[in-house]
């Protein structure tokens, strides 16, 4: 038994029996890495979902993604418990631009950062000194370990015994149970590296501590560029690509200095997966747009998890994850290749976001955070409104038609908010229906401007002469970009239909917004809509409690959720009966319907989100809105005929005021003045 205070290997296996070092696979630390932040439970369009507080780190995280994230850490529990997925790869298969390629970058980028801690940075070896030891050419002195095997690998295969390996980690200070965790990822060594230790072991006639004098433990090189711990290989475009490119050859500089049958001849890390064979992740764009046989040897290796070249034999340690865009992976089954697929991948549907309000989020990263400049490199303005114009607009297009839901039913429920009477329930029969389709572009968020799309709209809107000159993106405009984008990058005449139709509800959406806006404005208040609404609310609620013990004032004293005061409020039935009518509620059934639902609405939502505020009912703003411009706005009978027609000092006055009220709110003096034009014009109103 070789003295364990003496050699760097077993200062190594000690500094790990301490626990300074980890010896984990792949999928142990990407799993312990996603695992040490936060989870919290969600309700995500209805269902529990857990939400990992890993993918939301920095300015520039995921968003949405519940159910894949979900989805790809239980592959990774499973994979690093032991489980099936330990032998499969995660594929996530959706339209392009859904942010596949950056759900992986993500992780990749987050990894190499996880590793550079000290406590775990991943460890390999190399041979020294084999010139001296075995007469090798000066040249070949140094080996390394081809596939960045784990020096503890090496420590469980020191011995041919098993027991004897398991006797020097005992000695070491491992306990029973920790040897047998160790053990449980115990691979062979790779033909490489075996050969080497061998020919060492023999050299000195067993003397393993002998042996160990030309070992060195070094770090795992983590260069982005070099593609090692975590690298990339995409299929596309590549006519010219084989086998070499994943698994490498034989190095023609090796032949001619090593001996016949020595496996360092192989020059693995010419290939893509031996530099992330050390507990690395390997990320395979487009797999199924490879060549058919680059696709067997993958199946093979995720299967068996090794690179086999001429009959030897090097086990890896990587977590496989691939993308794919629908076509070539429907293409790909549709040949009949499905089988072997379906056992060895873990296919993860990706859809588009179908969330207006985390669509915010995604639009905010198309818009950049950068200042956006004029040709003429002048700052230009960002219309307060063009994310939601932007927003809506996207999202709408990927969105369902159904009978049960109308697309502003579906687009709300699916956002949290409330839709009436319709329930969350009726999205998710919505949705599991279109998911039973065995066409995958049939399904749930499979269709629909992805966020590539959003991107050139954003891109077109900014060039746009008036965007230049105005030196401001005005929302509106970016509604005749969406229809550019939609003629002239849709392909088929049925789904152009759809966006078309779907833009019109996008435009009357944004339409409500600036009604609401400019009305603020003219009130010189950011929330005097919101503040109507509730009042609205909270007469309903007093209403409800029994008007005749209000006394004769009609004063309802209620409690504000949000802060916990008392207040009181005037009952005024004058109001609440031009609201419903706005509403188009004629009769007194249909009112005392509304109303409940109001009630229930509020009761529901006070206990969940004391400062819910019913401002995702648009039908209720826009007839507040309605009844508030009707009978604040005397003098030229309306607001729109005031600002209009500007000839006399009066309408003036409101519309310098206006103006300068929505300066203050964000708007510059371009897209102030050209959204109270739209808001005078007749467009899209319904
Ligand atoms: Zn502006």
């Amino acid at each position: 038994m070789p003295d364990i205070n003496n050699g760097i290997l077993f200062s190594y296996i000690g500094e790990v029996q301490r626990g300074l070092r980890k010896f984990e696979t792949a999928a142990q630390s990407i799993s312990r890495m996603i695992l040490e932040k936060k989870v919290e439970k969600k309700t995500c369009a209805g269902r529990t979902v857990y939400d990992f507080a890993f993918f939301r780190q920095g300015s520039y995280h995921i968003i949405g993604w519940y159910s894949e994230i979900n989805e790809f850490v239980h592959f990774v529990k499973n994979a690093s418990e032991g489980g099936s997925a330990r032998k499969m790869a995660f594929v996530l298969v959706g339209e392009p631009g859904n942010g596949k390629t950056f759900f992986v970058d993500y992780i990749c980028t987050k990894y190499r950062q996880f590793l550079t801690r000290p406590e775990n940075r991943k460890h390999t070896f190399k041979f020294i000194g084999l010139d001296k030891a075995l007469g090798y050419d000066e040249k070949v002195s140094e080996m390394h370990s081809l596939t960045f095997e784990d020096p503890m690998m090496l420590a469980m295969n020191l011995f041919e015994s098993p027991n004897e390996n398991k006797e020097l980690l005992a000695k070491i200070g491992f306990k029973d149970n920790a040897i047998e965790a160790l053990y449980s990822n115990r691979r062979p060594l790779g033909a490489s590296t075996e050969y080497l230790w061998h020919e060492l072991v023999s050299r000195f006639n067993g003397d393993v501590q002998k042996a160990l004098e030309h070992v060195q433990v070094i770090p795992i090189p983590m260069r982005e560029s070099l593609g090692t711990t975590t690298g990339k290989y995409s299929a596309r475009d590549k006519i010219t690509s084989s086998s070499v490119d994943l698994l490498g050859e034989e190095s023609l500089q090796h032949l001619l200095l090593l001996r016949l049958g020595d496996p360092n001849k192989f020059d693995l890390r010419r290939g893509a997966l031996a530099r992330v064979a050390g507990s690395g992740i390997h990320f395979s764009d487009e797999l199924f747009r490879n060549k058919k046989d680059l696709v067997q040897i993958y199946l093979q290796v995720i299967e068996n998890r090794n690179i086999e070249l001429d009959g030897y034999i090097w086990p890896i340690d990587t977590l496989i994850i691939a993308t794919s865009n629908n076509d070539a992976y429907n293409e790909f089954v549709s040949e009949g290749s499905e089988g072997p697929i379906k056992d060895r991948c873990r296919i993860c549907y990706v859809s588009h976001n179908t969330d207006y309000k985390l669509q915010k989020e995604l639009t905010c990263y198309s818009l950049g955070d950068q200042k956006k400049t004029t040709i003429l490199g002048e700052e230009m303005h960002e219309d307060p409104n063009l994310n939601f114009a932007t927003s809506v607009g996207v999202v709408l297009t990927r969105l369902l038609h159904s009978e049960k839901l109308n697309p502003i039913e579906m687009m709300k429920l699916e956002a949290g908010e409330t839709a009436g009477e319709k329930g969350v329930k009726t999205l998710t029969e919505v949705k599991e229906s279109a998911n039973a389709n065995p066409d995958v572009t049939k399904r749930w968020g499979q269709k629909g401007l992805g966020h590539r799309s959003e991107g050139r709209i954003l891109q077109i809107l900014e060039a746009l002469p008036e965007s230049n000159e105005g030196k401001c993106l005005f929302a509106k405009d970016v509604f005749k970009v969406f229809e550019r984008v939609i003629l002239d990058y849709v392909t088929e005449a049925a789904d152009r239909d759809k966006y078309m139709k779907d833009l019109k509800i996008a435009r009357r959406l944004y339409r409500e917004q600036v009604r609401t806006a400019i009305f603020n404005a003219y009130r010189d208040d950011p929330q005097a809509i919101q503040r109507d609404v509730m009042n609205y609310v909270n007469m309903v609620i007093g209403i409800g409690m029994g008007i005749e013990n209000l006394g004769p004032e009609k004063r309802w004293i209620y409690i504000n959720p949000q802060t916990g005061e008392s207040k009181s409020i005037q009952i005024d039935t004058n109001y609440i009966s031009n609201v419903e009518n706005r509403l188009g509620l004629s009769n007194n059934e249909r009112q005392e319907s509304f109303r409940t639902t109001i009630r229930k609405i509020y009761a529901k939502k006070s206990l969940e989100k004391p400062n819910y505020d019913f401002m995702d009912n648009q039908e209720l703003i826009k007839a507040v809105t309605d009844v508030r411009l009707e009978s604040d706005v005397a003098g030229a009978g309306s607001l729109v005929g005031a600002l209009a027609n500007r000839t006399n000092d009066e309408n003036l006055k409101v519309y310098t005021k206006i103006v300068d009220t929505m300066i203050k709110l964000d708007y510059c003096l371009t897209c102030a003045q050209k959204t109270i034009e739209y808001f005078c014009e007749k467009e899209d109103e319904s």
